[in-house]
């Protein structure tokens, strides 16, 4: 078996090619981050080729953790052959990899991606010439077109049956001197194919990349004394050296192979001018976001979903169901269960299925014509002001979709302070599992008012952006911001199965959840309000007997912990709890709650019985403390995972709750306030709450302390 390698800076087109090579359904982002973890698939119809999909990376040197797991493997497994994707509308930045690849003494093939494009923009690669002065086979294709694809299979075959690999070294006069002594000194240990990589590691970082290896303590002093005398005679720093010369390779054989065209600006930058304008680009941005949202709630979506729960399940599932369980003469208990606790739970959640289906569709939409890999740059310029990395803003924009991907995409930050803050909050944008909950308080409380849904992904926003102010100036989290660097790709035409297959793909995962994990609470749930103990037995007990059953002894407990914040009800707090299974959950516990010994009238309709239990400014406090509060199981179990440490773990699940718990106890007591104009025990505390916030976000920032102290 052999096994081959992608490889290439973000964005330039690796993961498509892998998903044509392979056949799979691998996701394609706009942006760095969206394959965190390698991928590995079986080349079509070749049953001795592996292809491996790596984490983009833009060089070998610098240690993100995604830039080391693309580079451990290389090192650690030695595949067969590197397949090196390159942007064709990118070449400078993206030869860069490719000169360090190449040292690595893995043999190599370059894909010169997006031909396509650079046709079109009537630009002109010499692709012969370049691979003569690259020293290795280059197959021009496009990924997105499947062009190209089987002479790369030529290649490929090629390559592995040869496994020739030439080795050049493109370093000029004093780097080249210095480095050939390295080698000399390395001659012993190190194979020959190997030598160049280490010598140059060696240059870029000096003692460390040789302590494994057993030198002499006078090679030692021999090397250290080449490497000084290199860089105070150049009088820069051996990564800056390194970097120079291969820039100015990469110059000269740029120069009489490539054309670039220079006639004004193409569509895509003309677009750019307007939606990344300084001024125009954030209204724009939250336009569409508004529309999306409006139309995904309230319009198409919202038709369809009161659709599916009044007619579908109202009028034609559950009377069935009903007239079925009754023709075969069903026990109680269990036509109880199928009808208040399946029905109702999994109902309430499937009945959201088509407004999921819809915002994803145009989420997805979004993302593929490119316009996505805009909004995290306009982003990175917006969080910069705030002195946060830009980068934590893929994270959040994956985290739409599920958490738990999300959290791991903050893999990309460097930065171990600032990966730990981004994975702390991310989760405070809505998934796609709290859609329901908006969806149900923007029905049953607002009459399905446009701007619930929008305002729940901004509040989300603005309590990551509030938290990165927040906690910078901690000790914890004091840090510089990372730059952070992206290709914007071009504004191209969306691809129709692009776009349906991750609608699909995110949607069915929503679908299964309603099958597997909602439908188990559901029982549970189910089971638990619907039995109590009575003269020291378990009873079954009727529907108006709900407050004497387990739930409700539980609920009751808990309810005191949420009564400052508007929704007391034992009912509610179970719900919010049962979110942390899932947050689908919170509406599927609800509608067995509030729909048991209603159903056969108004079906799984549970909006009037929640606009019952719940004034304007609960309904509000509620939506706000389950977008915050902690997330799923699934979710913590990443944060988990990814933070590698229980007390951040721990902290991050804490911190979330005190977020959620004191944004709804002021939303709710400002909502009071305004509503009754009187001044209550629990105004004045949020007025103070309000009060230490604004201080904490506006006193010194740590760093600046911290260095004067020093
Ligand atoms: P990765 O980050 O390297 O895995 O890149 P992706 O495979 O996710 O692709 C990034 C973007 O480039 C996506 O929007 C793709 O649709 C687009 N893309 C990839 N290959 C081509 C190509 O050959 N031509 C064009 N026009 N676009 C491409
Ligand atoms: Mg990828």
């Amino acid at each position: 078996m052999y096994k081959i390698a992608l490889a290439g800076n973000p964005n330039c087109g690796k993961t498509t090619l892998f998903n044509a090579l392979t056949g799979s359904h691998q996701r394609i982002g706009n942006w760095p981050g969206v394959t965190v973890e390698k991928k590995e698939g079986r080349w079509k119809d070749q049953t001795d080729i592996a292809v491996i999909d790596l984490p983009g990376i833009y060089s070998l040197s610098s240690y993100s953790l995604d830039e080391r797991i693309a580079r451990d493997y290389l090192l650690d497994e030695q595949p067969d052959l590197i397949v090196n994707v390159v942007d064709g509308m990118n070449l400078e930045r993206n030869l860069y990899l490719t000169t360090q690849l190449q040292e690595s003494g893995i043999p190599i093939i370059i894909a010169l991606n997006m031909i396509d494009l650079v046709q079109a923009k009537k630009e002109h690669i010499d692709v012969d010439r370049l691979s003569q002065k690259l020293h290795c086979p280059i197959v021009a294709i496009s990924a997105l077109k499947n062009e190209g694809l089987e002479e790369l299979l030529r290649q490929v075959r090629m390559q592995v049956a040869q496994q020739k690999h030439k080795l050049y070294s493109l370093y000029q006069g004093a780097v080249k001197t210095t480095l050939d002594q390295i080698m000399t000194c390395l001659e012993a240990q190190c194979a020959p194919a190997q030598r160049l990589w280490f010598a140059v590691q060696y240059l870029e970082q000096g003692g460390e990349i040789i302590e494994g290896m057993q030198l002499s303590e006078d090679t030692k002093i021999q090397l250290s004394a080449m490497r000084n005398q290199l860089t105070e005679s150049l009088e820069d720093d051996g990564e800056s050296i390194i970097a120079t010369e291969r820039y100015r390779f990469i110059a000269g054989v740029l120069a009489d192979t490539y054309h670039k065209t220079n006639d004004g600006l193409s569509i895509s930058d003309r677009i750019d001018l307007i939606v990344t304008n300084r001024w125009l680009a954030l209204p724009i941005f939250a336009l569409i976001m508004i529309a999306i949202y409006a139309l995904a709630v309230t319009g198409i979506g919202g038709m369809a979903t009161d659709w599916v729960n009044d007619v579908l399940f109202g009028e034609v599932i559950l009377p069935a169901t009903e007239h079925f369980l009754y023709s075969v003469q069903c026990a109680q208990w269990l036509s109880s269960l199928i009808l208040n606790g399946v029905v109702a739970g999994v109902g309430a959640v499937l009945g959201f299925v088509p407004q999921m289906l819809v915002l994803f569709f145009f989420l997805a939409l979004l993302e593929d014509v490119g316009y996505m890999a805009r909004i995290a740059f306009l982003l990175d310029r917006l969080f910069r002001k705030f002195n946060l990395s830009g980068k934590a803003f893929i994270p959040m924009l994956i985290a739409t979709g599920c958490g738990v991907p999300g959290i791991m995409a903050s893999r990309t930050i460097e930065q171990e302070t600032e990966r730990r803050m981004t994975i702390i909050t991310t989760t405070f944008i809505p998934c796609s599992a709290k859609l329901p909950i908006i969806a149900l308080i923007a029905g049953a409380l607002f009459d399905g008012a446009w701007w619930v849904a929008p305002c729940s992904y901004f509040i989300g926003m603005a309590a990551i952006i509030l938290s990165g102010i927040l906690l910078k100036k901690t000790r914890w989290f004091a840090s510089d911001t990372t730059p952070f660097v992206m290709e914007l790709p071009p504004y191209h035409m969306p691809k129709a199965s692009n776009i349906l297959l991750s609608m699909w793909e995110r949607g069915y995962s929503f679908i299964k959840k309603a099958g597997t994990i909602i439908l188990l609470s559901s029982i549970v749930i189910w089971f638990l309000s619907s039995f109590g103990i009575e003269n020291g037995a378990l009873v079954m007990l009727e529907a108006s007997e709900l407050n004497k059953s387990f739930l409700a002894f539980l609920g009751t407990l808990l309810s005191l912990l949420f009564v400052p914040l508007g929704w007391g009800s034992w009912e509610a707090s179970v719900a919010a709890v049962s979110g942390l299974i899932a947050k689908e959950n919170v509406v599927s516990t609800l509608a067995i709650l509030f729909g048991v010994g209603e159903v056969a009238e108004d079906g799984i309709e549970i909006w009037g019985s929640f606009a019952a239990h719940f004034t304007g400014a609960a309904g509000l406090s509620f939506l706000v403390f389950n977008l915050l509060c902690a997330p799923c199981f699934a979710a913590i179990g990443a944060i988990k995972r990814e933070m590698n440490n229980f007390k951040w773990t721990l902290f991050a699940i804490f911190y979330q709750c005190v977020v959620a718990y004191v944004a709804s106890f002021m939303i709710y007591q400002f909502a009071c306030l305004i509503e009754s104009a009187q001044i209550t025990l629990g105004s004045i505390t949020a007025v103070f709450l309000f009060g230490m916030i604004l201080y904490l976000l506006l006193r010194k920032k740590r760093t600046m302390l911290a260095k004067k102290e020093r």
